[in-house]
C-alpha cells in the first residue's frame, strides 16, 4: 500500500511527491494522464534534436530564496532574462513598454522624467481599478491599451479587457526607463539541462514511484494507498457537480526552420494582426547553439487542455464552492495552478507545494487516522529537522500570496 497518491507530475505533484518521500519517508505514487512527467512545464527534444517546451514557452523567474534553493538540488541553472518585442504599427517595440517603446512609437527623443509626465498626460485616472482594462487606461491611457492590450487580451480570453479581473493585465508592468526585461525579479534563470531533467532528478527516488498513461479514475480502485493529493482540474474531480469551471485553452504550431534564427527575441507578441498571439524562438531561452531553429505560435480557444483559470468574480464564487467542497472531502488535497483554480506561475506552485507539506507536517503526518485506527505515521527526529528547514521562512510569502489572490 502506497502512503500517498499524487494525481499529477506537474511542479505541484512532483514537489509535493519529493518532500514526502525524502523528507518525511513516505511512499508515494505518482501518476499522470499524460506520456510525461513535468506537467506543462514539460520540455524535450524535437525530431531535428533542439530543445523544445511541448506546452508554451515556460520562463523561470522567482523572488524567492527558498523556491529557488529548493529547485537549485535538482538542477544546475543557466543565468537567462527574458525579453519580448510586441509588433504594433509596423515595428517590433519592446514589452512591457518602456521609454525606448515610446519615443520608438512616437519618433520622439524624451528622457524618463519627460516619459513619466507624457504618460501621465495620456492616463485617465479610474477608480476604482477593478477590470484588466482599468488598469492599463488609468496607467497608460486609451490609446496605448488599444494598441499593445485590448486586442491581445480579447484573442487570449475570448473577452473584453473590461470583463476580466485587473490582475490579468496588471501582470505587465510600464516603466519609463530603459529596462526592456519581460520579468525583473530576484533570481531569473533557465534549468540548465531542461524542466524534464529537473523533474527526473526530483524524482528520482526510492520511495516514488511513476505510473504514466494513466487517469487517476481508472486506477483509483486498482490501487490501495493512503491519502490522496490531487493537482488536477478541481471541477473534474467533483464531477462538475457545480458547473464547470471556465478554462482557456492553447492551440500550439511548432515550426522548426531551416535558418539558424527567426526573429530578434526569445518572443514576440502580436496584439493586433494574426490569429495567434505570440510567437517563441526556443534557443533564445535555452542557449542551444543549432544550424536550424525551433518556434511555436500560441493559438487560444476554448476547447482542448485547462490551460489559464479565467480571473473573474463569477468563476472564483463557482471556485469557492467548489473549494468548501474540498476542505469538507476528507483525506484528499488539493494544490496546483488546476486545483486550486489559481492563475500561478512555476515558482508560486512550487511555494504553493512547499507551504502545503509544511502545513501537513504540522498537522497530518503525525496523527491517528481514525478510520483505521492506529498511528499511521511517526517521523524521526531527522525528518522533522527537514521539514522544518524545508519551510522555514518561504511560507510567509506564499500565505500572503494565497490571501491575496483569495481576495482578490
Ligand atoms: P500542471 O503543470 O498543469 O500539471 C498538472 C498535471 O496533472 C498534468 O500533467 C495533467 O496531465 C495531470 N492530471 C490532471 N488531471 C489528471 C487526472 N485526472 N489523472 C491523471 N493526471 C491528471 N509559469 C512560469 O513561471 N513561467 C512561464 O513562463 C510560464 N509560461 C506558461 C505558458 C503557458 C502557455 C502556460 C499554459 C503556463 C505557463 N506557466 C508559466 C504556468 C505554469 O505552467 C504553471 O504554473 C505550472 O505548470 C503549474 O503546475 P501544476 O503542477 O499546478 O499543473
Ligand atoms: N498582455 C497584453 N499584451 C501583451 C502582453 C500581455 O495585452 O503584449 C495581457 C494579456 O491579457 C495577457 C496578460 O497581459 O494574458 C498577462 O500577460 P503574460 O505575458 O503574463 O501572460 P502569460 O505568459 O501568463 O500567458
Amino acid at each position: 500500500m502506497f502512503d500517498y497518491l499524487v494525481v499529477g507530475a506537474g511542479f505541484a505533484g512532483s514537489v509535493i511527491a519529493e518532500r514526502l518521500a525524502r523528507a518525511a519517508g513516505k511512499s508515494v505514487l505518482l501518476v499522470d494522464r499524460r506520456s510525461h512527467i513535468g506537467g506543462n512545464a514539460f520540455d524535450h527534444y524535437n525530431e531535428h534534436g533542439i530543445l523544445v517546451h511541448r506546452y508554451g514557452p515556460h520562463i523561470f523567474h522567482t523572488n524567492s530564496w527558498e523556491v529557488f534553493e529548493y529547485l537549485s538540488q535538482f538542477t544546475e541553472w543557466r543565468p537567462y532574462e527574458h525579453r519580448v518585442l510586441a509588433s504594433v504599427d509596423g515595428q517590433l517595440l519592446p514589452m512591457p513598454i518602456n521609454l525606448d517603446t515610446l519615443n520608438r512609437l512616437y519618433g520622439l527623443n524624451m528622457n524618463s522624467f519627460e516619459a513619466a509626465k507624457f504618460l501621465e498626460s495620456l492616463a485617465e485616472p479610474r477608480v476604482p481599478v477593478k477590470t484588466s482594462e482599468d488598469v492599463v487606461v488609468s496607467r497608460i491611457g486609451r490609446q496605448l491599451y488599444e494598441k499593445f492590450f485590448r486586442n491581445y487580451t480579447r484573442k487570449q480570453w475570448d473577452m473584453d479587457p473590461s470583463e476580466l479581473d485587473a490582475a490579468v493585465t496588471a501582470r505587465v508592468p510600464v516603466r519609463t526607463n530603459r529596462d526592456n526585461r519581460y520579468f525583473t525579479d530576484t533570481y531569473q534563470a533557465m534549468p540548465m539541462y531542461g524542466y524534464t531533467r529537473m523533474f527526473e532528478n526530483m524524482l528520482d527516488h526510492p520511495r516514488i514511484k511513476i505510473l504514466l498513461n494513466a487517469e487517476f479514475r481508472e486506477i483509483q480502485r486498482e490501487i490501495p494507498y493512503g491519502k490522496l493529493i490531487y493537482t488536477g482540474p478541481v471541477d473534474e474531480f467533483f464531477d462538475y457537480c457545480y458547473g464547470k469551471l471556465p478554462y482557456r485553452s492553447l492551440r500550439f504550431k511548432h515550426e522548426t526552420l531551416n535558418r539558424a534564427v527567426f526573429q530578434p527575441e526569445a518572443v514576440v507578441n502580436y496584439p493586433n494582426e494574426h490569429a495567434y498571439t505570440r510567437v517563441t524562438e526556443f534557443k533564445y531561452l535555452t542557449g542551444q547553439e543549432h544550424s536550424k531553429t525551433s518556434i511555436v505560435y500560441e493559438f487560444p480557444q476554448a476547447e482542448g487542455d485547462p490551460y489559464y483559470p479565467i480571473p473573474r468574480e463569477e468563476n472564483y464564487a463557482m471556485y469557492k464552492k467548489y473549494k468548501e467542497l474540498a476542505e469538507e472531502t476528507e483525506d484528499v488535497h488539493f494544490i496546483g495552478r488546476l486545483a486550486t483554480y489559481k492563475y500561478y506561475n512555476m515558482d508560486q506552485v512550487t511555494a504553493q507545494a512547499l507551504a502545503f507539506f509544511k502545513r501537513l507536517g504540522a498537522e497530518k503526518l503525525v496523527e491517528t487516522d481514525s478510520k483505521r485506527g492506529f498511528l499511521q505515521v511517526t517521523l524521526d527526529h531527522q525528518s522533522l529537522a527537514c521539514l522544518d528547514e524545508t519551510s522555514k521562512s518561504l511560507h510567509t510569502d506564499v500565505a500572503a500570496e494565497e490571501t491575496q489572490s483569495e481576495a482578490a
